[in-house]
């Protein structure tokens, strides 16, 4: 039920409470008076405040003792006093609320005020006074407690008495707990005359508390503990309301702002109290009445633990299922982009952290941590419910190989061992952290994340063999490119004269050009400078390999000059060059001088050269040991890869018609051969007859 003030208590209060910006609503009652918690009106009630941030304020205090009279000047509430009592004629026995709330300040003041019944004292109205003061102190951070300063010192009286609960009450709400929560003890002293200073009522109370503190049974666990442990202590003196009412109206003023400016709550103090959200605290004190009513024992941080497990997971489970909705489509096509999934999670447990976050810490990281556990079972449910595992590999492999692996092996350049090494280093790095994202999602499971990464690791390790066999057949070629080029030249040079030595020469040249060429590749030390990526065996086998086609580049240049009319050619040039001018002094020869027995003669002479030249060059070169000893001497790696003789035998594995002119072809050659100087001589036979007749 909801208390309305009549008009003129109205208006004497809109007088107190000038401050526009501040709002209070007509209270609530939070306890009835038949002693039940009000679920139906506090649920609305606090889903209706619209700041989230709140204390909590109660006042305690003898009945009639102006406490209603007080909240309602301090605060602006409006709390039925007794005058209206007797206007109205009857009083509404309960704990009653009403909401100071402070717009500017997102804050709200809740202020509970406890109204007992008058007249004779009933145990049954004490033991309701009781209940309400476990009640204002289990949920609130300041209590008041209203004393009558002529009552200061007295040890009889009300005053004591409820001092004396509050102290055992206080031991029973934090029976087993070394809890940092404190309460504000505010002692408004009420018909304060100013005649005793504050400070000396202060000296006499915390006297009696102490004393009162001393004479209280406490378990065995708080026998060391002192009621500042528990409790912080104010004073403040109220003048008559009646008879001083504008100084007790100050007096009211100046209390107000220290509470609107929250000048009196001392947050460090109040924040380690592990204060409960707004929207636990309907559930949280519906569990303290309960216990409270039942006279079970009642544990304040076992309640807001309670209350934090129950408000986080109901946050937990809204978010779960929003989640479901949210990933389902996502789940069900799933084609690889956890990105969207993870973003989803992400987002729901930044709710969580909004909602949830406010509550107890080791609670909400439980919490916390079983939601992230539903999601990814739901995940892994979803996804292996609807994808069969070989697509789900292929999307991954494929996701990941096809975007970066290749395109970055094309690119690469020099040092192609170090590059594959990194790079394959660097992939595999970047593959398995990627499939974390998924594993962590539970997009995939660890046996799936263990057999994708092998499955990887066998994809680059075949991608890199690839690359590196490409790389080099590459560099063979490049090689036998540059041997076949040095040879050709020198053949071009070398056949112009017929030299006894030709194929010793040549085999010298080639052996030198050869491992000119290599020294590039081959380090001192004699390993490879090859950028390639090789184990022994396949170093052997690619030497193999380049030591025939080096022989194939011989062979090649050799192939050049053997056919039928180069090797006229060639055979023409030699004869000319000895023929028509001396070998060794290079001076033309004077044939009209030369009588023709003599041209006859080194007609003959030069022609049997060629020919003997000729018949030297068809038996082609003597192979043996021309690359073996270079790889040798070259390289003690490659000597060491090249122990086998088997090299030598390159040369039987190619063609012998290669290398060799076979016997037709060597006539046709010395045909023409000889066609062609004969008439060469025949020229000179001219100028010698001429040159006779003159
Ligand atoms: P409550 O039962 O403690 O809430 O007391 P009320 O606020 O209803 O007031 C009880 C009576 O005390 C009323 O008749 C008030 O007029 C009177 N009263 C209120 N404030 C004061 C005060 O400061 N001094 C005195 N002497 N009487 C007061
Ligand atoms: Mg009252």
């Amino acid at each position: 039920m909801t208390y309305q003030s009549d008009d003129s208590a109205l208006k004497h209060l809109e007088m107190l409470t000038p401050d526009e910006k501040v709002k209070t609503e007509n209270a609530i009652q939070v306890i009835t008076e038949e002693q039940a918690y009000n679920e139906a009106e506090i649920i609305p009630f606090v889903s209706n405040i619209k700041d989230k941030d709140y204390h909590v304020i109660s006042i305690f205090g003898s009945q009639s003792s102006g406490k209603s009279t007080l909240l309602n000047n301090l605060f602006g509430t409006r709390f039925q006093t007794m005058n209206e009592q007797i206007s109205r004629g009857q009083t509404t026995k309960g704990i009653w609320m009403s909401n100071r709330a402070i717009p500017e300040k997102n804050k709200n003041l809740l202020i509970m005020d406890v109204e007992g019944s008058d007249g004779i004292e009933k145990s049954e109205d004490k033991d309701f006074e009781r209940k309400a003061c476990l009640f204002a102190l289990s949920s609130s951070e300041v209590l008041m407690v209203n004393v009558w300063e002529n009552q200061i010192g007295l040890y009889q009286g009300n005053n004591m008495e409820l001092l004396k609960i509050v102290f055992e009450v206080n031991l029973q709400l934090f029976q087993d707990s070394n809890s940092t929560r404190k309460v504000l003890l505010l002692f408004v002293i009420r018909d304060y005359i100013g005649n005793t200073p504050l400070e000396s009522h202060k000296l006499t109370l915390c006297n009696e508390l102490e004393k009162m503190w001393e004479g209280i049974k406490k378990p065995e666990q708080l026998q060391d503990a002192k009621f500042t442990d528990f409790f912080d202590l104010e004073f403040r003196g109220f003048p008559h309301f009646v008879f001083q009412n504008d100084k007790f109206l100050d007096a009211c003023l100046d209390l107000r702002n220290e509470f609107d400016s929250e000048k009196i709550f001392n947050e460090d103090k109040y924040k380690i109290s592990t204060k409960l959200p707004l929207d636990g605290w309907e559930m949280y004190t519906s569990n303290c009445w309960k216990v409270i009513s039942s006279s079970e024992q009642l544990d304040l941080p076992t309640q807001q633990i309670l209350v934090a497990k129950f408000k986080t997971k109901e946050i937990s489970k809204k978010l779960l299922e929003e989640y479901k909705n949210l990933s389902k489509s996502l789940l069900e096509d799933f084609t690889g982009n956890y990105k969207a999934i993870q973003g989803l999670l992400d987002q729901t447990l930044v709710s969580f952290k909004e909602s949830g976050g406010r509550y107890m810490e080791s609670v909400y990281v439980e919490e916390k941590s079983s939601l992230l556990k539903e999601i990814q079972e739901l995940n892994f449910e979803s996804i292996s419910n609807n994808i069969d595992q070989k697509i789900h590999e292929n999307i991954l492999s494929k996701n990941i190989q096809n975007e970066l692996f290749k395109k970055e092996f094309v690119k690469a350049t020099p040092s192609f061992v170090d590059r594959c090494l990194s790079l394959t280093k660097s992939f595999e790095e970047d593959y398995q952290s990627e499939l974390e994202k998924y594993a962590n999602l539970s997009l995939i499971n660890q046996e799936q994340e263990l057999q994708l990464i092998h499955n990887y690791t066998s994809y680059v390790k075949s991608v890199l063999e690839e690359e590196n066999k490409k790389e080099a057949s590459k560099l063979r070629k490049k090689i036998n490119r540059e041997l076949f080029k040095h040879l050709e030249e020198y053949l071009e040079i070398s056949v112009s004269k017929p030299s006894e030595n030709f194929w010793d020469d040549f085999k010298q040249f080639y052996k030198k050009t050869l491992s000119k060429i290599l020294e590039k590749y081959i380090e001192v030390d004699g390993s490879f400078k090859f950028p390639l990526n090789f184990n022994e065996e396949e170093t052997q086998a690619y030497i193999k390999e380049l030591s025939n086609d080096n022989i194939k580049a011989l062979n090649k240049s050799i192939k050049g000059i053997s056919s039928v009319q180069k090797l006229v050619l060639i055979l023409e040039e030699q004869y000319k060059n000895i023929f028509l001018s001396d070998p060794e002094t290079h001076a033309p020869r004077m044939f009209e001088v030369m009588n023709l027995n003599d041209m006859e003669t080194l007609h003959e002479t030069c022609k049997s050269k060629c020919e003997i030249w000729l018949q030297q060059f068809s038996k082609g070169m003597d192979l043996t040991g021309v690359n073996s000893e270079i790889y040798n001497l070259e390289s003690s790696l490659v000597a060491r890869l090249l122990v086998d003789e088997s090299s030598d035998s390159d040369a039987s594995d190619l063609d012998e018609g290669d290398t060799i002119i076979n016997e037709l072809k060597l006539k046709r050659v010395l045909q023409e051969f000889t066609k062609k100087v004969n008439i060469i001589s025949l020229q000179s036979r001219r100028i010698i007859v001429q040159s006779s007749m003159n």
